[in-house]
């Protein structure tokens, strides 16, 4: 399973906002965007304007950075949202939003995305009672998503109460059994992340 593993910080730095891929440490003053909010590099002071292109392109990896996906999976992504009914653009962000390892964070049992996915590839996880090691597991409507075993309950108890925001309304959270009910699908206005769709389609289109 191939994966970034070089700084993640970078990556905000390169899109000039916070991406929060790093936990609590994205809430202090060591965030590298709070140091250097400039892109990363000998150049990184240098860059001149973008291109329309350089906007989609930057839209594009931003996406893929905040949801941890590469680009042959994001592009995969894509081509199914572009099969589904509906607008690309969202059906888009709905499949990212559907992995198992972004519900785990969205239900507040991680501090990052980065952390569910350890978490899920590492067996913690089960679905409808089942063990799921796949971060990219797409759950469905009704499905229960909850923690397996008890070597990562003090871990998600710190993490449910360091009060990262609210519960999307399209998830259903048991803080006391450890596990989560997917409600619904998540519409548009549910899924909270600075990232403009359209300019994806656009750029994936030409
Ligand atoms: Fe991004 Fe978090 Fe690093 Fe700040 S600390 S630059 S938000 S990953």
């Amino acid at each position: 399973m191939a994966r970034y593993a070089d700084a993640k910080c970078r990556l905000c730095r390169r899109e000039g906002m916070k991406l929060f891929l790093k936990g609590a440490r994205c809430f202090t003053d060591k965030c590298a965007i709070e140091r250097r909010n400039y892109p990363p590099g000998q150049h990184g002071l240098n860059r001149g304007k973008l291109t329309p292109y350089g906007v989609q392109l930057r839209e594009k990896q931003k996406a893929k950075r905040i949801y941890g996906v590469l680009e042959n999976q994001f592009r995969r992504y894509f081509h199914a949202a572009e099969r589904e009914k509906g607008v690309t653009g969202e059906n888009l962000l709905r499949l990212l939003e559907l992995r198992l390892d972004n519900v785990v964070y969205r239900l507040g049992f991680a501090a990052s995305r980065r952390e569910s996915r350890q978490m899920v590839a590492h067996g913690h996880y089960a679905v409808n009672g089942r063990k799921v090691t796949v971060p990219s597991y797409l759950v469905k409507v009704g499905d229960a998503v909850a923690l397996r075993g008890t070597k990562y309950e003090a871990r998600l108890d710190d993490n449910m109460n360091a009060g990262r925001g609210a519960v999307p309304q399209w998830l259903e959270v048991d803080p006391a059994g450890r596990r989560g009910v997917v409600r619904g699908l998540p519409l548009r206005e549910d899924i909270q992340i600075p990232v403009s769709e359209q300019l994806i389609v656009e750029l994936y289109s030409k």
